[in-house]
Order: structure tokens, then C-alpha cells, then sequence
């Protein structure tokens, strides 16, 4: 499977695609981070990847 992943800006915490899809706009988890992270930041070739095998990562 691919590996599909957001890397932050700011701190470089990496979050997952499926993470991202949950919540659309999210905090970043790093640590005292305070990055916004969007599904949408994702590049649209990963985008639509991920939307087309999203069963694959609800496993
Ligand atoms: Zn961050």
C-alpha cells in the first residue's frame, strides 16, 4: 500500500492521509505546533490516489 502522508510545515510532524480526510482542517499534533493542516494541502495526484483506494486505509 502507499503510503500517503502531509508533512507539516512548520515542524515536520507527519500525519496521515486518512487522519487528514477525518477531520479536513486540523490542528497539527506536533508538539506546541500550531499549524493548521489540510486534506487539501495534500498535492491532487495523492488526493485523488487516496480517494480512490480509501477502503484500503480503514483497515
Ligand atoms: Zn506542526
Amino acid at each position: 500500500m502507499r503510503i500517503i502522508t502531509l508533512t507539516c510545515p512548520s515542524c515536520g510532524t507527519v500525519v496521515a492521509a486518512n487522519e487528514l480526510e477525518d477531520n479536513r482542517v486540523m490542528k497539527c499534533p506536533g508538539n506546541g505546533c500550531e499549524s493548521i493542516l489540510r486534506f487539501d494541502d495534500l498535492p491532487e495526484e495523492e488526493r485523488s490516489f487516496y480517494l480512490e483506494h480509501k477502503s484500503q486505509y480503514r483497515l
